[in-house]
């Protein structure tokens, strides 16, 4: 034990070593600030890395994550991510990342009481019970969690999108955009959902419209905005 963890340091005394190698200045820079294009929310499975799986560097992606790459109102910590991702670092685009074999999913899926994980768990049931006919005509049980897997990082998006912050740069500035991505284990692919982040947008405003687009356009020149 003490061994592995000692090899955490020794595996960092390389990493600094190979950066300085290749760029003398690469910790002078990365000081200097930060001012991603990405906020992605994903997972924290171990094997669901963030910036590994998509070949970013550091400073390139602004990363929550969280058991089953939940998006929830009551959450305070992904609410906080959003909000300063699109108020303060303007990312261009936000990215739901689940992937398959998701362990939460699962549990989701598991007729038993899990004591604490149950209200972070029923975020997941309650998508199963909005697509419940969908799933339910899914004789196999391994297409339907898989499925579920995909549902559930549609309805996340969802949730992203109902955000005022959200809603108020996009009348502003045209983005973000919003992605729905899912990670695939077993061949290391990223897939692209493809969700109408417009179509969605102009659809849940209907019920969560939390701007005003006049009043939005009319505080454009307050620089902190
Ligand atoms: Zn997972």
């Amino acid at each position: 034990m003490g061994k592995s963890y000692e090899t955490i340091f020794e595996n960092n005394r390389k990493w600094i070593e190979e950066k300085l190698g290749q760029d003398a200045d690469f910790f002078k820079k990365l000081a200097e600030g930060q001012s991603p294009e990405y906020l992605y929310i994903g997972c924290s499975d171990s094997r669901a890395t963030a910036e590994e799986l998509m070949g970013m560097k550091p400073g390139e992606v602004f990363v929550h994550r969280n058991i089953a790459n939940l998006v929830n109102t009551l959450d305070m910590s992904s609410t906080a991510v959003i909000q300063y991702a699109v108020q303060h670092l303007k990312v261009k685009h936000i990215i739901v990342c689940g992937h398959y074999g998701c362990g939460g999913v699962k549990a989701a899926m598991t007729p038993q009481d899990f004591g604490l994980m149950n209200p972070w768990l029923r975020t997941i049931r309650d998508v199963y019970r909005l697509h419940q006919e969908e799933l339910d005509a899914i004789k196999d049980e391994q297409l339907r969690y898989d499925r579920l897997i995909e549902l559930n990082v549609q309805e996340q998006c969802i949730n992203v999108i109902k955000m005022a912050c959200v809603q108020e740069r996009y009348i502003l500035d045209q983005y973000p955009i919003v992605h729905g991505w899912v990670f695939d284990l077993k061949t290391g692919k990223l897939i692209d959902l493809n969700i109408d982040f417009e179509e969605i947008l102009k659809n849940i405003q209907k019920v969560y419209d939390l701007t005003n687009s006049d009043w939005v356009m009319s505080r454009k020149n307050n620089k902190n905005f």
